[in-house]
């Protein structure tokens, strides 16, 4: 039984205890009976099921507020069961987070109550094969025709591309050079010029692809915000979604934390368990500590977030630099005491060695992390 120690810490309101303990019997009892051998089909069932039980109202808010206690809970929660499970949970709120922090209340209107209930999956396409890291170089465009925009160029490592109804994705509008000539815009699927140019496959398989529009048409009331926002919305979007990685992170840490520890308990090396030999004793104790300081970061970005702070880069950078790279030393960790066990294909720990690995490349690698609280810690120190 994983530890829940942490939810008497003050981060968190009676709520939050409430929803993570509904979840958890939830979880336990549902997430079983998804059949995973088709990732598509695994991803449309999990989307309405989560729907059907209430969960995904915590993904996007028509009044547009988002609790960021709530989203990182569900996200650790569903790490710990199921990885795809916390994929589409996590992209139902990623995909819709433009509308919901900076959506006109039509267009509020119209997504959310469907992303929320399930009815339709979403997607946030920023990506493109010249601008991963580096947004501000993007070069799709997006070109003022009368009472629409014309979208052309690609975007690629779009999770839930293919599968999503809806899509909120970037595109250069011109008013600046560079990071203020970009504009949001909601495109569905149906519209023409609209093409999946490839299927991405990975290590931990999910839903990724690689979109082409060649003279796509959407209205100008598809447009979030307003011209040249783009970067700004996708950076908000960011900033509130990143400590959910990270807490995303913190539940493959708690799998593999449990995973290990039945594994010492069991598994009897020279005649008593593992458990009972000090450098064992070690590796628990490192990989606990571990899980602790991720957790006490990943809810202090979220509970700062719900206390009214309009940004929290430096804290949400702390929290999912910290959180994804040691949860991958766990679960190496845990890989490595589960011997043989640990690599055979299928079994958690081995699942959970494949899952971790993207968590520290999207929504902002490692370093890029690094980046932002050097810039951060820097700015602080001169302001005085
Ligand atoms: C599984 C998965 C799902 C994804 N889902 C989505 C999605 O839904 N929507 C979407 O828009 N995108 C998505 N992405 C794309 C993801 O956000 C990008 O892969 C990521 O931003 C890195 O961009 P890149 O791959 O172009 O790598 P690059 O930008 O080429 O960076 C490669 C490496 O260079 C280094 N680096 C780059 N910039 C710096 C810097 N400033 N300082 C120091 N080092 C640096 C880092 O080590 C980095 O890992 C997804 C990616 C993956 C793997």
């Amino acid at each position: 039984m994983a530890d829940t120690s942490y939810l008497d810490w003050p981060f968190f309101e009676p709520r939050h205890r409430d929803l993570a303990a509904r979840l958890e019997d939830w979880a336990a009892s549902n997430l079983g009976q998804i059949d995973h051998s088709d990732t598509d089909a695994a991803c449309r069932a999990l989307v309405r099921a989560l729907g059907d039980a209430g969960f995904l109202e915590h993904s996007a808010s028509e009044t547009g507020d988002l609790d960021v206690r709530s989203l990182a809970l569900i996200r650790e929660t569903l790490a710990r069961h199921d990885g795809l499970a916390d994929f589409t949970f996590a992209m139902q709120g990623l995909g819709t987070g433009a509308v919901t922090l900076f959506g006109s209340d039509a267009q509020r209107q119209e997504w959310l109550p469907k992303t929320r209930s399930g009815q339709a999956i979403s997607a946030f396409a920023l990506t493109e094969p010249g601008s991963g890291s580096d947004v501000a170089s993007s070069t799709m465009t997006a070109t003022r025709n009368g009472d629409d925009y014309i979208l052309n160029g690609e975007k690629t490592w779009i999770s839930n591309g293919e599968i999503a109804d809806v899509y909120t994705l970037f595109a250069r509008t011109g008013e600046a050079p560079g990071a203020k000539g970009l504009s949001c815009f909601i495109v569905t699927p149906d519209l023409p010029g609209f093409e999946v140019a490839e299927r991405l496959e990975t290590i931990a398989p999910h839903p990724l692809a690689t979109l082409r529009f060649k003279d796509c048409r959407v209205q100008a009331t598809s447009m979030i915000g307003g011209p040249g926002e783009g970067f700004r919305i996708a950076m908000s979007v960011l900033d509130v979604f990143r400590a959910s990685v990270a807490a995303a992170a913190l539940g493959f840490a708690r799998r593999a934390l449990d995973e290990s520890l039945n594994r010492v308990s069991n598994r009897r090396v020279q005649g008593a368990p593992l458990a009972e030999l000090q450098m064992v004793q070690g590796h628990i104790a490192d990989m606990a500590l571990d899980i602790d300081a991720a957790a006490l970061l990943v809810y202090r970005a979220a509970w700062t977030k719900d206390s009214g702070a309009p940004r929290v880069t430096r804290e949400a950078a702390m929290a999912k630099l910290f959180a994804t790279d040691r949860a991958q030393e766990v679960i190496d960790t845990a890989v490595q005491l589960h011997g043989g066990d640990g690599v055979r294909s299928g079994s958690a720990v081995e699942t959970l060695y494949r899952e971790i690995r993207a968590l520290r490349i999207y929504e902002g690698a490692s370093d890029v992390q690094r980046v932002v609280i050097a810039r951060q810690t820097l700015a602080q120190h001169h302001r005085g």
